[in-house]
């Protein structure tokens, strides 16, 4: 295509309507008719990345391969696209605002008054058109963070309204709301859709598809009630009911014709049909599946399904490809004490010991982790976790009574997981851990090569403590193998004990480097390694 198109996701009435699934969906679609795509996401609050908040403000903390921390949407526009997001798909208003004041304190405006508009939404704007300067995309799918009416997402709408002026037919807005069904009524209401439509008009914007999320399939008569008072075409008022997946929702789009209409708003003639085989394979795998696996994330986020996002959808991934259902049972870490131990985790196929931050729920990983390897469990642990797996090895193995991390225990006699020697002097937090994607090369004697089947791997960092190389022979005397290491600065990236059936940590996240289309391969080997245990498991109980 000539030129790039853009297209703006809004959403209104209430928040976690799934904008960035319905954002991801479409870029699906438009990507299965052969277009290029990419999409971004901007989040009206202040922070300059989420990476200093904690899961219970923001869920999952996604991190791009170049480096930076992100809004968990990011995780799902890499998953479904299978694209390779970077900072430049993500930006908050602090990012914006701290690029104007470092502007004004250069001189770029000697003489003038900076203000929020022009100042603040040029420099929106400009953001919005990186990606797409770059003529490498067909369309640029933005998605903006927040409710329409938020004081804070004002700037954004605003300069999406300059934008459509700007952009004429390449440009096109699509505004995701609520329809709520009240059951004592019996009745769906689009009152609230017509409110937040409204807002958005005095705002200067005319949505040119509505998506309305609700928990039924909505009768004709209220897509079309909405439209006449929206101002809508009837064929662009596209619902998005409640599915078992998120990955059916680009085909419940794409029963409604969304990417047609999409294209014929915007003037593109489309010779080329949609191609969505593979997609649809994967679903079909994933609801033909008839026996399960059942899998243990054991954490301290618990309460939080967003917390583990990518975990969750990798687990899936794999689970799917291997034709089963993921029975996932998420453990409270701070609930695994020596008596409870074997009751919540006996009966699980696999174990993940999830990442983290901090002194709570430790313990009950290290119990965990102690159960896990004397009862040869199929166990993964991803970073603190692969950090516990170590720590319970020194204690209960190498024999290093109080070995920790200094991260847990700054006076531990044995810190067998140190600070980063470049983290020692840091004196700010934002954006200042180990971050994004570095290279490991595996030992071709060891299940995570053979999990890979390739030397040299490149996977997502986000940690400041790692392996303690001092203690790495008398690890490996003792049965746990470093098995990855960075090539460049020999830090261990991988342990795993050889003897048992399958028991590897890893200091990087594998979970953000997991597609749909392309499951991250140590998830796909510890899904078969679960497998295996559940016929271990049936086989037992048949004696
Ligand atoms: N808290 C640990 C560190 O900073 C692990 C981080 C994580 O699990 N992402 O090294």
């Amino acid at each position: 295509m000539k030129e790039t198109k853009y297209i703006f996701v809004t959403g209104g009435v209430v928040s976690s309507l799934g904008k960035g699934i319905v954002a991801a969906s479409l870029g699906k679609l438009l990507q299965a008719r052969g277009y290029k795509v990419t999409i971004q996401k901007f989040d009206p609050y202040i922070n300059i990345d989420p990476g200093t908040l904690n899961p219970y403000e923001h869920g999952e903390c996604y991190v791009t391969a170049d480096g930076c921390e992100t809004d968990l949407d990011l995780g799902h526009y890499e998953r479904f696209l299978n694209i390779t997001a970077t900072r430049a798909n993500n930006i908050t208003t602090g990012r914006i605002y701290q690029n104007v004041i470092n502007r004004e304190r250069k001189g770029d405006f000697l003489g003038k008054t900076v203000q929020v508009v022009p100042h603040i939404t040029d420099e929106i704007k400009r953001n919005v058109r990186v990606l797409g300067n770059t003529g490498e995309y067909d369309f640029i799918i933005t998605e903006i963070g927040g409710t329409v009416g938020d004081i804070e997402s004002l700037p954004f709408i605003e300069s999406v309204r300059q934008l459509r002026w700007e952009l004429g037919k390449n440009c096109l807005c699509v505004h995701l709301t609520y329809v709520p069904y009240i059951a004592a009524a019996q009745e769906v209401k689009t009152k609230p859709t017509q409110h937040s439509v409204k807002v958005l008009q005095e705002q200067g914007i005319q949505p040119n598809l509505l998506v309305l999320r609700t928990e039924k399939n909505l009768p004709k008569n209220i897509c079309r009630k909405v439209a006449l008072f929206c101002n809508v075409d009837e064929d662009a008022v596209i619902q998005s009911y409640d599915v078992q997946s998120i990955y059916e929702v680009p085909l419940v789009l794409a029963q409604q014709h969304m990417d047609e209409i999409v294209l014929k708003k915007m003037g593109v003639v489309n010779e080329k049909p949609l191609k969505l085989d593979t997609w649809t394979g994967f679903l079909d795998n994933m609801k033909s599946a008839e026996e399960t696996v059942t899998i243990g994330l054991v954490g301290k986020y618990i309460e939080l399904p967003d917390a583990y996002k990518s975990i969750t959808e990798s687990l899936l991934q794999a689970a799917t490809y291997h034709h089963r259902k993921l029975n996932l049972e998420l453990i409270h870490s701070e609930k695994i004490t020596d008596s409870s131990v074997k009751e919540l985790l006996g009966g699980l196929d696999g174990i993940l010991v999830a990442p983290g931050f901090g002194q709570r729920g430790i313990e009950g990983k290290f119990i965990t982790l102690k159960y896990a390897r004397e009862h040869d469990k199929p166990t993964f642990g991803v970073c603190l976790g692969m950090q516990c797996m170590v720590i319970e090895f020194a204690r209960n193995v190498v024999k290093l009574k109080n070995a920790n991390s200094t991260e847990m225990d700054i006076s531990s006699p044995y810190k067998v997981i140190d600070i980063m020697e470049e983290q020692k002097n840091l004196a700010i937090m934002g954006g200042s851990m180990r971050l994004g994607a570095y290279s490991c090369r595996l030992d071709k004697d060891s299940k995570a090569y053979r999990a890979y089947n390739d030397e040299l791997i490149v996977e997502r960092h986000r940690h400041r403590y790692e392996f303690n190389n001092k203690f790495k022979e008398q690890f490996e005397e003792t049965g746990m193998k470093c098995s990855g290491i960075n090539p460049e600065t020999g830090l261990v990236e991988v342990v795993e004990i050889p003897d048992l059936k399958w028991y590897i940590g890893v200091q990087y996240h594998p979970e953000y480097n997991s597609t749909v289309l392309n499951p991250n391969p140590l998830f796909m080997s510890f899904i078969e390694a679960a497998i295996g245990e559940r016929s271990r498991i049936d086989g037992e109980e048949e004696k």
